[in-house]
């Protein structure tokens, strides 16, 4: 069901949020806000007696239904704003249930990193398992979502915490060999190339300015990354010309990751490159080992491929690979999914990432979204790729959720003990600070101790990248010059 419907809220300020729960249950919800019209109207009222406010939600029209939420009211203005907001989420949740009559494996959770959830209400002073419970009740949480948050953080808890003084090193590369259909990246094709060489030009120059910048504030490495698009989209020579650049700071790192992402741009060249600058980890996705899949969804790589990946890497020495899956791909079903899992045992990576096929307005996907397999069954493949994590040995220590997820469901990344990756912990926790280079690549300095985050995004457009690199290491400068005492706190759920 798809309906248009008509919010009318005296607090328009959340009305994004507010359509974020309904297309919980009705994906392709429209909304007018404070517009009649809709082929359902939904009525929020409220009122506040004795420190108290009473939150009402009507639905009318093609459905029906009324729930009413009450919660004292908070003395911290920012408190209350989120309380606020998630009252009348709450109460809006209780109606869309009771007329669809379904209970979503998340409930009425609709933020991306629901971990902080538990890791607020440790900061008040619940255990871990408290917190568990908590969240599990005020949000609705099927018993086995919440645990998967536990046992989250159980294992996060055992990695080396993020210092002041430390930082994370981002490298973007944003170059494919051909464009996934579901990506909703900025990154280009290759094509004849004709950008990579002024492209890893000003990279080198991005990366030495920041090394310049970090000792100039005395910030100790922590973890590097070089992401993408596909940073084996360069040739060994950039690759090296990359990392070398890199090398100081990846010298005092504890961990050295490299996408290597689409297994046809990997050789045995390259990935001695990689591993001659002293990489711990990097990831080889294959998404599915079902061929047809690849080509449909405009992966241009095989099955046979990504098994050759696997070997020349383990000859070249890799001894952390991991691979990412991806639940609900268009035309597969269960058997298909399970399928690709056993397969993947064959390769042993150290580390797999199961994520859940994510739609967004700028990916082609749309196009087959007939043959999506529907929320339920995407479910059972989420839950099978848990099943068969569990069965090496391998624990979940990241995850996160993202907006038009089929079954609303969660990318979790599981992970051999030892062999959790702290920067992908840093960033879905954003506890840490990170430096980032390249086009499209965020900076962010952070402070967990009251939830304060700023951010110094580089451009993403490539050639302006490669025309405003100064300006890119100027914008990172002010970041840390900026008087940290007045900047804005950050939302969370
Ligand atoms: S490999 Fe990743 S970044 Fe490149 S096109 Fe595919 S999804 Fe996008």
């Amino acid at each position: 069901m798809n309906p248009t419907i008509s919010l009318i809220t005296p607090t328009p300020q959340f009305a994004n949020d507010l359509a974020d729960v309904v297309r919980i249950f009705w994906g392709g919800a429209q909304f007018k806000v404070n517009e009649p019209g809709g082929e359902i109207t939904v009525t929020h009222t409220e009122t506040e007696a004795n420190g108290v406010r009473f939150c009402r939600v009507e639905m009318s029209g093609a459905c029906s239904g009324c729930a009413e939420k009450s919660k004292e009211i908070s003395p911290d203005p920012l408190l209350e704003k989120r309380y606020h907001k998630r009252l009348i989420k709450q109460a809006l949740y209780d109606v869309m249930k009771q007329v669809t009559g379904r209970t979503p494996p998340w409930g009425s959770l609709t933020g991306i990193r629901p971990t902080r959830l538990l890791y607020e209400g440790m900061s008040r002073g619940l255990t871990l398992q408290q917190a568990e419970a908590e969240t599990r009740e005020i949000f609705d949480l099927l018993p086995e979502k919440a645990a998967l948050l536990r046992e989250i953080i159980e294992v996060q808890q055992a990695l080396p915490i993020p210092q002041d003084d430390e930082v994370d090193l981002y490298v973007g590369i944003p170059f494919c060999v051909s464009r996934c259909a579901y990506c909703s990246f900025l990154s280009g094709e290759v094509g004849k190339g004709k950008q990579l060489s002024p492209y890893v030009d000003a990279l080198e120059k991005e990366i030495t300015g920041t090394l310049a910048l970090m000792e100039e504030k005395g910030l100790k490495p922590r973890a590097f990354y070089m992401g993408g698009g596909t940073p084996t989209s360069l040739s060994a020579a950039m690759l090296d010309r990359v990392l070398t650049a890199a090398q100081p700071f990846i010298d005092r790192a504890m961990e050295v990751t490299v996408e290597a992402g689409r297994p046809d741009t990997i050789d045995a060249e390259k990935l001695a490159v990689i591993r001659s600058h002293k990489a711990t980890r990097i990831s080889i996705n294959p998404q599915t080992m079902h061929d047809e899949t690849l080509q449909r969804i405009g992966r241009r790589h095989t099955t046979a491929q990504t098994e050759a990946a696997y070997a020349l890497a383990r000859e070249a020495g890799f001894t952390h690979i991991n691979m990412d899956v991806i639940a609900g791909l268009p035309g597969e079903n269960l058997d298909m999914f399970l399928q690709t899992l056993a397969w993947s045992r064959g390769l042993a990576p150290e580390s797999l990432t199961v994520h859940t096929l994510s739609i967004k307005r700028s990916s082609l996907l749309h196009l087959w979204e007939a043959s999506l397999p529907d929320g339920d069954m995407v479910s059972r493949m989420v839950d099978a790729g848990r099943a068969e994590a569990a069965k090496r040995g391998m624990k979940p220590y990241y995850l996160y959720r993202q907006k038009h997820m089929a079954g609303n469901l969660e990318n979790v990344g599981y992970a051999l003990p030892g062999h959790a990756c702290i920067y992908n912990v840093d960033m879905m926790e954003e506890t840490g600070h990170v430096l980032a280079c390249g086009a499209g690549a965020i900076s962010k300095r952070v402070d967990p101790a009251i939830g304060r985050i700023e951010r110094a995004p580089n451009v993403s457009e490539i050639k302006n990248y490669i025309d405003r690199t100064d300006e890119m290491l100027q914008r990172k400068q002010l970041l840390w010059q900026a008087d940290w005492n007045t900047g804005n706190k950050t939302e969370r759920n």
